[in-house]
């Protein structure tokens, strides 16, 4: 997580950005304060320098400015390759529409000098005038030839060009479904694997689909006890612990602060409690090297809820069911599984 300023300090920042907007034209919106936030805790430099310079020309910042701020320096998906990518794909239609316009004139011309030669054949000609007349259109083939060999090596650095804007566009879509934290789907990620699977039957047999929502006890304590960095230490082991005790085809996310999620496709409640056994257990043997000591921390566990898919039943219903099985192992003290069919 970027924002790694304890209550107070954040609190501190919180004031003085208010402070800042509150004298500005643009609007008050989270956009806009998370540009404020980020200039005035000094975590982003590049938006900082960028604040000041639109400051001492224009001494007021606009909507305009803070969602050209927000986009280019805030967002987190990739805004400027984004940005970046827009101008070169740009580019690439202009060049390519160029070439085809190109192409479009050269064959119209070399057709239309076909067509005349087949005019002249029409008519008597001598063998002067035959020979004379297949030196040309071997000419012009010739030409018609070379010019379509530049056109081919045009054309194959656009499909470079191409290859190489898709490679971009992909990380740039993982990039907006993954977390940064823990390197595993962030919540729009997780919805849309889960739709997928929903939507597909094929995907599917009859021992049907389970949800894990996974929660970390008492992690406020740990934040408070060890600080913020060590507690994403906390979430970033956790998630790769995760990742290592599910299989391929299972689906894992965390959905918020210090909450995770895996769809086990294809798993019956009894197979789906294993795979909760093997992780709640892995959990709480792990151990989490302190940032400020040799020392490990250990007595790290999570709570589990489990629930299976109902025939129709909407990705939100299962999650607030599992999340029902979650609260009941939190009530009955923590470090424990529930399942809710
Ligand atoms: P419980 O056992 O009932 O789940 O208790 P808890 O303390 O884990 O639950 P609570 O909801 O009270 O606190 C969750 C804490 O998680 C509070 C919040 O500051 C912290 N948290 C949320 N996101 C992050 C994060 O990205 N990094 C860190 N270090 N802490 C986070
Ligand atoms: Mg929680
Ligand atoms: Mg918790």
């Amino acid at each position: 997580m970027k924002y790694t300023q304890e209550r107070n300090a954040s609190a501190e920042i919180s004031r003085l950005a208010l402070q800042k907007m509150a004298v500005q034209p643009a609007a008050l919106n989270p956009m806009s304060f998370a540009v404020w936030y980020e200039h005035v805790s000094g975590i982003n430099p590049e938006l900082s320098g960028k604040v000041e310079n639109l400051l001492r020309e224009h001494s007021k910042l606009d909507d305009e400015h803070i969602e050209q701020l927000y986009m280019e320096h805030v967002s987190e998906c990739g805004s400027k390759i984004q940005l970046t990518l827009r101008e070169d794909l740009k580019l690439l239609l202009g060049k390519l529409s160029q070439l085809t316009t190109e192409a479009d004139k050269q064959t119209s011309n070399y057709g239309n000098t076909l067509h005349d030669f087949g005019k002249k054949l029409k008519n008597e000609v001598s063998v002067t005038e035959l020979d004379l007349l297949v030196k040309d259109i071997s000419n012009d083939t010739d030409k018609m030839h070379t010019s379509m060999q530049q056109m081919h090596a045009e054309l194959e650095a656009s499909h470079h060009e191409v290859e190489r804007l898709n490679k971009e566009m992909e990380i740039l879509k993982g990039a907006a479904i993954t977390d940064p934290l823990t390197g595993v789907l962030n919540r729009r990620g997780f919805e849309g694997r889960a739709d997928e699977l929903f939507a597909n039957p094929d995907l599917s047999n009859d021992k049907g689909h389970c949800l894990l929502m996974l929660d970390v006890d008492h992690f406020k304590h740990i934040n408070d006890t060890y600080g913020h960095l060590l507690g994403d230490k906390v979430l970033a082991a956790i998630a790769n612990t995760l990742k290592i005790k599910v299989q391929g085809q299972d689906i894992v996310g965390r959905l918020g602060g210090e909450e995770f999620s895996i769809l086990l496709p294809n798993t019956n409640l009894d197979g789906a409690f294993a795979v909760a056994e093997h992780i709640r257990q892995a959990i709480e043997r792990g151990k989490i090297r302190r940032l400020d000591s040799n020392e490990n921390i250990e007595g790290i566990t999570i709570s589990i809820g489990i629930s299976s898919k109902r025939m129709n039943e909407k990705l939100n219903d299962l999650i607030a069911r599992a999340d029902k099985a979650l609260y009941t192992s939190k009530k009955e003290g923590r470090n424990r599984i529930t399942i809710l069919d």
